[in-house]
């Protein structure tokens, strides 16, 4: 199972020897459990974002 990188969305590779999830791209270097609280924090940002964009149109002009 691949992980997307939070930051650059590549594939993250695991590296058995640490333990620690690595993604080429961007360098981001960390275990699972900050990988995965990386990627919860990003979702609830973006799905923030959703609302507050939603809301946007709410409130302005609905053309
Ligand atoms: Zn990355």
């Amino acid at each position: 199972m691949t992980i997307a990188c939070p930051d650059c969305g590549q594939p993250m590779i695991y590296e058995p020897a640490t333990k620690m999830y690595v993604c080429k791209r961007c360098g981001l270097y960390v275990t699972y459990n900050q990988l995965v609280k990386l990627i919860d924090e990003k979702k609830l940002k973006e799905s923030n974002d959703m609302k507050k964009e939603y809301l946007k149109w709410w409130l302005g002009d609905k053309k």
